[in-house]
């Protein structure tokens, strides 16, 4: 048995990042991995330019009792003329800052007629200017590679003018669900047959990740099927996902079929619950993660143990996302053998501080439990944890994005 840290460590190193990558239109920008360490080669703002719809002018030439003549009306994407002495150049929020002028004085601190203003409020020194370059200077570092792009990301790049932007190729998932028992869902079913939840599961979580699901397969319990499957998937992707019958039944026969393959064992029971039977092969050069059956076991597995591996090979930055520490609320003390990762609810408690609400039925097959919860909380094995104690919290919002 493996400790769930180790077997972390050892998944997310189990691959490097992918050689791949290619152009993409900023359009397309998101959910996608920088390839490149990029600078800026365009100050922002590129000019001085007003922060304020107002006036520019001299601070030598303001008085209270002062009124100057309005020179021009000069709006955001005018050029603006030199400031001639004792005027006063109208200006919008963005107007380029004319040559000479170095105050801004907002509209409501003017009052303007017959073409002439008159300024309330002394000036302050440079108020009411955007310098140029004081957000970002040409030649700065600009998003290093491995940053997760979103639009925060693609209004900088944008702002720099890059219209196509160099990222990792998307990293390609193959999954494969196994089982005799399973259907999918839109088809008939037998009493004694269950939807197949993993697949559509799997695959919305790979899609969550900003990777491709590119196969879902099912195999029946047979070693001819699982080998077929097996090879279609490892022929097409980067990483392949099995889930189920990788425990120690007599239809278990995902790790013969690994071996078969060729495939190295390289960790196989990990002590946590849910979880446990996880294993992780190398064939091709490829990883092949096999997951345990029960939909809530899968779940967690793939957000605590396979993610880090699935950023790492997207060429991420940030493997592991951030654990906080928040209190737990359980009505009775609870302890086990194993690192228990319970399904809970963050809420805001009275305090205002947040909490952890664990679902009420824990067990590995209640799938309602995972719509119903934000996170995990992980509880250490063998000792006793009790209410208001505080335990490491893996948001979901987090680990599965
Ligand atoms: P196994 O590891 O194959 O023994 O599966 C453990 C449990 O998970 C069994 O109750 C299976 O029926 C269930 N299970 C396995 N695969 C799926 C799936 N794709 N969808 C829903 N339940 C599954
Ligand atoms: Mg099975």
């Amino acid at each position: 048995m493996l400790d769930f840290d180790q077997a972390q460590t050892l998944l997310a190193n189990a691959a490097g990042p992918l050689q791949r990558t290619e152009h993409v239109d900023l359009t397309q920008a998101s959910g996608r991995v920088l390839a490149a360490d990029l600078d800026a080669t365009v100050d922002i703002p590129p000019a001085d330019n007003s922060a304020m719809d107002g006036y520019a002018l001299r601070l030598a030439d303001w008085s209270l009792d002062a009124r100057l003549p309005i020179q021009q009306r000069c709006y955001a994407g005018d050029v603006p003329e030199p400031l001639k002495p004792g005027h006063a150049i109208r200006l919008f929020t963005g107007s380029v800052i004319p040559e000479g002028a170095d105050v801004v004085v907002m509209q409501e601190d003017a009052t303007e007629a017959d073409n002439l203003v008159q300024i309330s409020r002394e000036p302050k020194p440079g108020q009411h200017i955007r310098r140029r370059g004081e957000d970002t200077r040409a030649g700065s570092p600009l998003l290093p590679a491995g940053t997760l792009l979103h639009a925060a990301h693609v209004a900088l790049l944008a702002s720099q003018g890059l219209a196509s932007i160099p990222v990792f190729a998307q990293l390609r998932v193959g999954i494969l669900t196994t089982g005799d028992e399973l259907v999918q869902p839109g088809q008939p079913r037998a009493t004694e047959q269950i939807y197949n939840s993993n697949g559509p599961m799997l695959a919305a979580m790979v899609r969550g990740m900003s990777a491709l699901p590119v196969h879902v397969l099912h195999a029946r319990d047979t070693e001819t099927d699982l080998l077929a499957a097996f090879k279609t998937l490892l022929a097409d992707c980067d990483l392949v996902l099995s889930v189920g019958g990788v425990s120690v039944g007599e239809r278990d026969l995902v790790k013969p079929a690994l071996a078969a393959l060729g495939g190295e064992l390289s960790l196989w029971k990990v002590r946590m619950k849910p979880g446990k039977p996880v294993a992780l092969a190398q064939i091709d050069g490829k990883p092949v993660v096999s997951l345990p059956g029960n939909p809530v076991s899968a779940y967690a597995v793939f957000a605590t143990l396979v993610t880090p591996l699935m950023r790492r090979m997207q060429g991420r930055a940030e493997i592991f996302p951030p654990v906080s520490q928040l209190r737990l609320r359980t009505a009775q003390p609870r302890q086990d053998a194993r690192e228990e990762f319970l399904r809970v609810q963050c809420r805001v408690a009275d305090d205002g501080g947040s909490e952890l609400t664990p679902y009420g039925h824990q067990g590995s097959g209640v799938i309602s439990s995972l719509p119903w919860s934000t996170g995990l909380a992980r509880l250490p094995a063998d000792v006793l944890v009790h209410d208001q104690d505080q335990v490491a919290y893996y948001d979901l919002r987090h680990w599965l994005a």
